[in-house]
């Protein structure tokens, strides 16, 4: 539930509704705004006697929020979110951000490599796992902490911040040290109670779409993290599954202009899960810029031919580069552009 204020409310008003909330045993959250302020009612359990705040001096309207989400949806806020990363990137601003780098930390040589070519070619984050989701036990499960500290070795050479997974809530502090944003995985997207931790983590989230979510469960997952107090938020469409093997997944294209609907918080694209085939990846990089998308997020490695994850869906350095010219003339020819790397050091 929304409580709208009169246009110029007193704080003592505003107060007043804060106070009010608070004794029907809620939480009230004031969201300023440049049209109007707010004042969220969290908690609500059907049981709130609207009127009694109704008839509070100052109070405009109450708005009742129809979806099952109530603080990602844009009923609670209007204007789109932009996250803002440590290093300068903002994303949800407009200008289509790309991270971009491995699916793995491999080696210092590779994760350095890696991020020079990714700049070099216009990427704004790097991307990298350190801890890594797989689905067989015995596959390459990532580097862990020495991982961390080669990403963190890669940002100083390239000044790109970095993006990286936390799979589990005893090493999210870990990842929290290093990373500028925290990924959540698709197998992740509903492990509650690591979703209840990187919501306090204090960093950024970029939270992956499950391969069997609907796209209402995302956005509950993403509740999850704003109920914390974390409210920077990036979404990302990776593709659910399908029944045809021809790609990895089901690149849900749509999820992309449905979530803008639905919800303030960007959404990214990362058509490198969501084909798990390297030549299908620009193309699908390319209708996510016309979509809509905020970023996008692609594999890519200096060598794919001998990656230990994912190297079927990365993409050589020189398709790299030649997705970013196409991305950028889609941009253009969409009225969009694509974001210039901030604050980089020369290689
Ligand atoms: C990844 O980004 O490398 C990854 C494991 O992605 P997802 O969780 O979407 O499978
Ligand atoms: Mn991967």
């Amino acid at each position: 539930m929304l409580i709208v204020m009169q246009h110029g409310a007193a704080p003592a008003e505003i107060q007043r509704v804060v106070e009010t909330i608070e004794a029907l045993g809620y939480q009230a959250r004031p969201i300023p705004g440049a049209q109007r302020t707010a004042i969220g009612l969290v908690g609500n359990d059907g049981r709130v006697d609207a009127t009694r705040l109704a008839a509070l001096g100052g109070v405009k309207e109450i708005i009742h929020v129809t979806q099952p989400y109530k603080q990602v949806s844009r009923e609670w806020k209007p204007e789109a979110t932009v996250v803002e990363v440590a290093g300068g990137p903002r994303i949800g601003g407009g200008e289509v951000v790309v991270i971009a780098g491995p699916c793995s930390v491999e080696t210092e040589r590779q994760i350095i490599e890696a991020a020079h070519l990714v700049r070099e070619h216009g990427a704004t984050l790097l991307r990298g796992g350190a801890f890594k989701p797989r689905t067989s036990p015995y596959a390459f499960q990532g580097l862990g902490e020495p991982g961390l500290r080669l990403l963190a070795r890669a940002r100083e050479e390239t000044g790109l911040p970095i993006v990286t997974e936390a799979l589990d809530s005893e090493t999210v502090g870990l990842v929290a040290e290093y990373a500028d944003v925290i990924q959540i995985g698709a197998r992740n997207m509903q492990n509650f109670p690591l979703l209840k931790k990187v919501g306090r983590c204090g960093k950024p989230v970029l939270l992956k779409r499950g391969m069997a979510a609907t796209i209402t469960e995302l956005l509950l997952s993403a509740e999850y993290l704003l109920a914390e107090g974390n409210h920077d938020v990036i979404l990302c469409e990776r593709g659910i599954r399908g029944f045809d093997p021809s790609t990895r997944n089901v690149f849900d294209l749509s999820a992309i202009p449905v979530v803008k609907e639905l919800s303030h918080l960007p959404i990214v694209a990362d058509p490198s899960h969501g084909t798990g085939r390297r030549s299908k990846v620009p193309p699908m990089a390319r209708a996510a810029v016309a979509a809509g998308a905020d970023g996008l997020l692609v594999e890519v490695h200096p060598q794919p031919d001998r990656a230990l994850s994912d190297g079927e869906q990365s993409l050589f350095p020189e398709q790299f580069a030649q997705m970013m010219r196409d991305i950028a003339a889609v941009a253009e020819a969409v009225g969009r552009k694509i974001a210039e790397p901030l604050g980089a050091v020369g290689r």
